[in-house]
């Protein structure tokens, strides 16, 4: 069956035809290596320099503080592992319900090399009260780094970083956010936000895979993970990705461009959504905040449907439609995520189906319509067995 409806955007997104071209061009015509001397090396070394900058712009840093890598799991890595090793980082502030590439990485900290982790814990919504971020900070004088992500992939809560920066600055912590889902889809000014380091992969905003930065504040003094060459400011040796980092700049300036169009029409479309699926299917509920426009990210949905049915995912892509359950990295597991039972109950994990309806500005009201037709016929013979 082909996929006719695409809704797994938090997963990875489409790539835009004019993001495609640039790439060609580039790898057709800016192969040179770009440490390389020559006029051919500094071509690409200059594509990458004006990447660099337009990314700073965007963020409103340094372009020194931008450090380009393969995909949002290497900067969050690189950030955690050389906090460890290189800043003295003897204790994380972090949560359960982190994606797996900072959970894994926060925990080999505590299990290789002995660092406390003070795990916080979400509500019922998903959602991380500041007293109880105040409340880990001021009990220990231990050098400490608070890892939070920006949204989460699963249930799209965001995360009030510009108040956290300030706890972390009150107490002399170091802030991560993992704005993975954010970059590309939200305006972030970093110069107005008490943060140190941040994350960001191109494949989530319509760029390639195998591209990403890591937003490191030049203050930190951080140190490289990946030793080798001198690139990227020595923080990142390796031969650069050029045709991979002219994509994310392109994927990035389509979106920024574009902004408040893109995100008023997936609002819009999220709205659309919830309100089908609440009279297509009744007893249908919302993780987190899905439902709440201000405390969650538009491009995710979270869906609680009221049967058990573990391959949902599987009906449904035999029907032409492409989504997840829950991070596209835990699909393939038998047990709930790790943020579903941080939120839901034992009944509902029991006797309930998540479902993650994730959006791009490609979709369509015709999209959502098809899909909760091809639900609802799914439901019916849930309930007919
Ligand atoms: N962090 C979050 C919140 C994500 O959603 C993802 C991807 O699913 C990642 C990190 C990992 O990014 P990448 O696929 O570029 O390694």
């Amino acid at each position: 069956m082909n996929t006719k409806v695409y809704l797994d955007n938090a997963a990875t997104t489409p790539v835009e035809e004019e993001v495609i071209q640039v790439m060609v061009d580039a790898l057709r015509l800016n192969y040179g290596n770009p440490s390389s001397t020559h006029s051919r090396g500094q071509e690409a070394k200059s594509l990458i320099e004006g990447v660099r900058r337009q990314v700073a712009d965007y963020l409103r840093v340094q372009p020194n503080e931008i450090i380009f890598t393969s995909c949002g799991t290497e900067s969050n890595n690189l950030i955690i592992k050389s906090c460890v090793t290189h800043l003295g980082v003897e204790r994380f502030i972090s949560s359960p319900m982190e994606h797996k590439c900072v959970a894994e990485a926060v925990r080999d900290a505590k299990v290789r090399k002995g660092c406390e982790v003070v795990y916080l814990r979400p509500n019922k919504d998903g959602d991380l009260s500041l007293e109880q971020i105040e409340e880990a900070l001021k009990s220990s004088d231990k050098k400490t780094l608070v890892s939070l992500m920006h949204a989460n992939n699963e249930i799209g809560n965001l995360l009030d970083i510009e108040k956290v920066g300030e706890l972390c600055k009150k107490y002399g912590a170091y802030f991560h956010s993992d704005t993975v889902q954010t970059v590309g889809h939200l305006d972030l000014d970093f110069s107005k936000i008490n943060i140190d380091f941040a994350s960001c992969s191109a494949h989530k905003f319509h760029g390639p895979k195998g591209i990403g930065f890591a937003f490191i504040r030049k203050s930190t003094k951080l140190k490289p993970i990946i030793l080798g060459g001198a690139q990227e400011r020595e923080l990142r040796a390796g031969t650069e990705n050029v045709a991979g980092i002219v994509g994310l700049g392109k994927a990035l300036e389509m979106c920024m461009d574009n902004l408040s169009d893109y995100a008023g029409h997936m609002q819009k479309i999220k709205s659309y959504t919830i309100e089908k699926l609440k009279a297509a299917i009744p007893g249908i509920k919302f993780n987190g905040q899905s439902e709440n426009s201000e405390k969650s990210l538009y491009t995710v949905l979270s869906a609680l449907l009221p049967f058990k049915n573990p391959l949902i995912g599987l009906q449904l892509d035999m029907k032409g439609i492409a989504i997840s359950q829950g991070s596209a990295c835990s699909s393939g597991a038998a047990k709930p995520s790790m943020v579903m039972m941080m939120i839901l109950d034992d009944e509902a994990l029991e006797s309930c189906t998540p479902l993650r309806i994730s959006f791009s500005h490609h979709t369509t009201t015709e999209d959502i319509d098809y899909f909760v037709q091809a639900l609802q016929d799914i439901c019916k013979e849930n309930q007919e067995r």
